[in-house]
This record gives structure tokens, sequence and C-alpha cells, in this order.
């Protein structure tokens, strides 16, 4: 029987997530046995850039029109598209320009020359094309992307957390950076996943891995308020990475 066949790509972004499987170090080789990569620009070279794919995992947001064609063209060859990392899943850091308006951040950047830059604002893929399932983080953990392709493979699609951050820190039974320290800790909000990992060095949870869909905000917005936290505090950190603008606003009309 012939393996799946498999693209991985990157548009705008840092690269983090590619890196990610290119850093799977022992499970490398039986990655590489179980699915056939045959367009993986980042890694490899002879490329076949237009056969078709049976899963095409995409990293970065889209952020010019060249992301835009390159992507409509992934996902015509794909049978399966996966977006991998925030700025994929919900446009990530460099949707934190997306404030001001492109013309004026261009020339704020690169002055005159900045109007002939093919330049749009960031958004995730789904904006433009379907996507079939979405691993976020900020790079995304490589045991997520490890079963992912796992289930894949089983011709099933990945069942991955869908309880917040808390629920791990609870697990590892660290002490409560928003309830004991008084820290602006995001993970009542944060969709689970990277086994808390920030606050199991003491470092709050800045929501890398994007919000949780069914996150209590009216609840954590009185949370944070008791904390001493204003609105501000809280939607400039929800910023950072790209949380919805739903997500933002609704700790205003929660206020
Ligand atoms: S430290 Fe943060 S992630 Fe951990 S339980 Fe407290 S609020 Fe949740
Ligand atoms: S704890 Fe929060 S910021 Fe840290 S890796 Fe997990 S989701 Fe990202």
């Amino acid at each position: 029987m012939s393996k799946p066949k498999v693209g991985i790509f990157g548009l705008t972004g840092c690269a983090g997530d590619e890196l990610a499987i290119l850093n799977l170090e022992d499970e490398l080789l039986d990655l590489a046995a179980a699915v056939d990569i045959i367009d993986f620009p980042m890694a490899m070279s002879g490329n076949d850039q237009e056969a078709p794919l049976d899963v095409a995992f995409v990293e970065g947001s889209v952020v010019t029109s060249h992301d835009v064609k390159t992507l409509k063209k992934i996902r015509e060859r794909a049978s399966l598209l996966v977006a991998i990392g925030t700025c994929a899943v919900w446009g990530g850091v460099p949707a934190l320009a997306n404030e001001i308006s492109r013309e004026e951040l261009k020339r704020k950047v690169y002055g005159e020359a900045g109007k002939d830059f093919d330049s749009i604002p960031a958004q995730p893929l789904s904006s433009f094309v379907r996507v079939d399932f979405n691993i976020p983080g900020c790079p995304m953990e490589k045991n997520q992307f490890l079963k992912a392709v796992a289930s894949l493979l089983h011709g099933d699609l990945p069942l991955l957390p869908t309880y917040a951050v808390c629920t791990e820190c609870k697990m590892k039974e660290n002490i409560c950076l928003l309830k004991e320290k008084d820290q602006l800790c995001l993970g009542p909000i944060t969709v689970a996943g990277c086994e808390a990992l920030c606050p199991s060095h003491g470092i709050p949870c800045q929501g890398c891995r994007g919000p949780l869909e069914e996150a209590n905000i009216a609840s954590e917005a009185k949370l944070f308020r008791e904390k001493g936290y204003t609105v501000e505090d809280i939607q400039k950190r929800l910023r950072a990475f790209a949380a919805p603008a739903e997500v933002i606003q609704s700790f205003v009309s929660k206020e």
C-alpha cells in the first residue's frame, strides 16, 4: 500500500513549527517511514510542487497577496489541510500590527519605499481557505503533531484538549499564580496542550495557544478585576498572540 503523501509549508512566520518537525529527533525516521513527504521547501530540494497531497501542514499567517496565492494552491492540492502553530490558527504575533493601517505601517517601517511592498493585514489561514484541523501553539507541541499524524494515518481526525491550561497546571500541583500570587495569568481562558509549561516555571501564561472555546469570560473578568487588573491590562496581554477581536472585546462587555 502506498504511503500518504504529505507536504509541509510555511507562509509568513518564524518557521518555528517547521523546525519543531525537523527537531523530532527520535521520531523523525519513523515519521519518514510512515508518510511520504514530497514537498517540504524549508528542508528538502527536488520537491514535487504539483502532485496531489493527502495532507498539507501549513505554518505562518497570511501577510501578503503572495501568501494568499500560495495557500490557495496548497488547498487545491490537498485532501486535508492542517494549520500548525498560532500564526496559522489565529494570525499570531504578525497580527499585532493590525491595529494600524497597512499603509501607515509600511510608511513607518520603510518610509517612502514602503508603498511598493506587497503587504496585507495578517490573518489566519481560515480567512482564505477551508482548514480541516488546527494544531495551535507558539510553536506547536511536537507530541500534538505526532498524535495528529497518528490519528490521520488511522483515518481519524485527531482529538486535542478542549480544556484550559489551568487543568494541566492543577494536575502538576503548581501554586496558582493568579489566585495565590495575583499575577495576570491567562491559563483559565487558554486552551491546554502545553502541560502548563510557563506556570510550571513560575511564569504566567501569555495565552500563546489561543483562547479556549468555552471559556467563562464573565467569571474570569470578575477574577482579574478583583486582582486589580484593568480591561486594558487584559486586552493588551490577549493581543500579544492575536486572540480574536470578539474575545478581546468580550472583556469590555463583561465589565
Ligand atoms: S497559575 Fe495560571 S494556569 Fe496555573 S492554575 Fe493559576 S491561573 Fe491557571
Ligand atoms: S502556559 Fe500559556 S503561554 Fe505558556 S506555552 Fe502554555 S499556552 Fe503558551
